[in-house]
């Protein structure tokens, strides 16, 4: 009987455990397979194969139910995820419904998913910029979080390293808060953006308009093609899955890579539980694993772990992984994990008209947009508020669907069905929020998931700081718009929820003191050093900037010294 078990432990153990396999999961997966090293990826949902499960990529609206729309009666049966933009009824099957995987909401907090092979990478909207050391040193210099083990320096060459493989599309800005990605050639602003971007420059000198970095093949490299991905044709359906792998995806990418390898085993339908410790060795030694279709329940084993389930279900995942040596969650000995839990500040945006450039259209479905770094409190502090916001907008015409709704008949009517209509700008914020100790994450006590798993309780708010972000955005914005010529300025704040921002952050922060922070500045856990946490759960503040570039950089970072202090057995 003993041999049976020894056997089959044998079995379940790999030289390394990656849990989630999405845009972090699928970097942690890629890197540990390359350096030659038999990896299991553990993933909740089910298995999404490249091209072969994207079910609608193709499809055109009058193929669809409801046009490709979502009905009134989804507002009821699913008012969390339904609030997301990008959720219709050609990507619903890549997003969690509501009842589907229920929390609690101790405040608002809509929070989006996607449980599959790939995760939310298939769903995201592939912008990426870098950090600079005007975010990485902001708490230490501003008094809030706690100062960062890292600066840019550290996270250049891996910067650098995952873009190349990536396929950034973009500039090189030159801007100091922005630092310069690795790229391939941008897309274009359209007339009325570039003449925004132009009167931007004559009227302000701490502004600059730039198109925006973002994860798309516009011209494939080797590099991309071996990842048998191909150019870009703007066609802009990205979120159903892109038939060309013309964007960044895990399923599209990292994971296919890591296959390749030969040393990767990927399990979807595994829920993994919690992190098995051992005190003896003062090490973690595998997982607890709920097979979604058996009911089973299996434990696996490696060296090393990387938890990749993205930042609030790594929380709920290392809270639920207690011992006697950490009753309060793996690695939680100064209670502060599922603390400092940040995200970013979507609430304002903005409507105006354009009068002019009529003769001037545009050509294709352009997969991004024209973006502004930040310049409140970059290099000194201006305002009343801390931090400050990136600012994206964007210039179309109207459809000729607006001629529908106007009255009329005969030719005239008609041939106006064919123009374009007038110009109009749309611009919202992206804002930095300041992590607070009451903003948290913890496991209810009382309510559970089918698994057993506890629910996670969700209690994270918008503070002072915020509404003070926002008010001036919406003054900047505006005036922005009028030195530009538009007019009929329509300023809206949505109230919308954190979480619809669909930039979790934080709760097993970075840090040098282990009395302060969770991880340490190779993301290792500071009390259980075998245990890497590389996803938005890592992160001590949240920038301004798209957040994902910064997860695969850390990713690959953190990989690299673990297969070193393996070598050195040191782990
Ligand atoms: C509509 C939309 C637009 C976005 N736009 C952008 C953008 O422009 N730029 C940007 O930087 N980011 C964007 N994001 C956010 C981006 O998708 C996330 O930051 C990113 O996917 C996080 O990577 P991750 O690996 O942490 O998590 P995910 O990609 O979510 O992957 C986590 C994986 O872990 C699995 N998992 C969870 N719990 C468990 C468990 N207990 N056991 C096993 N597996 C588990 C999940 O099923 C999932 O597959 C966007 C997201 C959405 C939905
Ligand atoms: S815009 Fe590019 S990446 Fe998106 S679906 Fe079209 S071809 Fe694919």
């Amino acid at each position: 009987m003993a041999n049976l078990n020894i056997t089959a432990q044998d079995q379940n153990t790999y030289d390394a455990i990656v849990i989630g396999s999405g845009i972090s999961g699928g970097w942690a997966a890629k890197e540990l397979c390359d350096k030659g090293l038999k990896t299991l990826v553990l993933e909740r949902g089910r298995e999404v194969k490249h091209l072969q499960d994207y079910p609608t990529a193709n499809k055109r609206p009058w193929e669809m139910p409801y046009k490709g729309r979502m009905p009134e009666s989804a507002e009821e049966a699913n008012p969390i995820v339904n609030r997301c933009y990008a959720y219709d009824q050609y990507t619903k099957h890549f997003f969690v419904e509501d009842n589907e995987h229920p929390y609690v909401q101790e405040k608002p907090f809509d929070w989006i998913r996607g449980y599959q092979t790939g995760g939310k990478s298939l769903i995201w909207a592939r912008q990426t910029q870098r950090w600079s050391d005007y975010e990485f040193e902001a708490p230490a210099r501003d008094g809030f979080a706690v100062d960062w083990p890292i600066r840019h320096k550290d996270l250049a060459p891996w910067y650098s390293y995952v873009e190349k493989f990536v396929g950034i599309s973009g500039n090189r800005d030159g801007i100091k808060n922005l630092p310069d990605s690795e790229v391939l050639p941008p897309f274009e602003l359209n007339c009325l953006e570039k003449h925004i971007q132009q009167r931007v420059k004559e009227n302000y000198d701490d502004r600059q308009v730039i198109i925006g970095r973002c994860a798309h093949l516009t011209e494939p490299q080797e590099i991309h093609l071996q990842q048998g991905r191909g150019q870009c044709q703007a066609r802009h359906y990205c979120y159903r899955g892109c038939p060309y792998g013309g964007y960044f995806s895990s399923n599209s990418s990292t994971l296919p890579w890591a296959a390749k390898t030969g040393n990767m085993t990927l399990r979807p339908h595994s829920v993994v539980h919690s992190i098995i410790y051992d005190e003896q060795s003062d090490k973690a030694t595998g997982v607890r694993v709920i097979d979604t279709e058996t009911k089973e329940s299996i434990e696996y084993f490696a060296q090393i772990i990387f938890v990749n389930a993205a930042a609030l279900n790594t929380n709920l995942l290392l809270l639920n992984s207690t011992s006697s040596r950490f009753p309060n969650g793996l690695g939680n000995d100064n209670d502060l994990m599922g603390r400092y839990v940040a995200f970013h500040n979507y609430r304002g945006s903005m409507l105006a008209s354009f009068d002019g450039f009529e003769d001037q259209y545009y050509y294709g479905r352009r997969p991004t947009t024209a973006f502004m770094p930040s310049f409140r409190n970059v290099f000194q502090q201006d305002t009343d508020f801390l931090r400050g916001y990136m600012v994206a907008f964007s210039a179309a015409r109207q459809g000729w669907q607006r001629n529908m709704i106007q009255q009329g008949f005969g030719t005239d009517w008609k041939a106006g069905l064919s123009e374009p209509g007038p110009w109009q700008v749309y611009m919202m914020m992206q804002g930095e929020t300041v992590p607070q100790y009451e903003n948290h994450v913890r496991l209810s006590d009382t309510a559970t998931d089918t698994w057993g798993i506890p629910q996670l309780v969700v209690s994270v708010d918008y503070t002072e700081n915020d509404e003070l972000v926002l008010k001036d955005f919406l003054q900047q914005g505006s005036e922005i718009l009028e030195k530009s010529g538009c007019t009929n300025i329509r300023t809206m704040d949505s109230g919308q929820a954190p979480g619809l921002d669909i930039h979790e952050m934080g709760g097993v922060r970075m840090g040098h003191d282990p009395k302060t922070s969770l991880l340490n500045e190779w993301n290792q856990l500071h009390a259980c050093k075998n245990v890497f946490v590389t996803d938005g759960a890592c992160m001590t503040s949240v920038g301004n900037q798209n957040p994902s570039l910064t997860f695969m950089a850390l990713t690959a970072r953190a990989v690299d010294h673990a297969t070193k202090e393996m070598n050195r057995q040191n782990l």
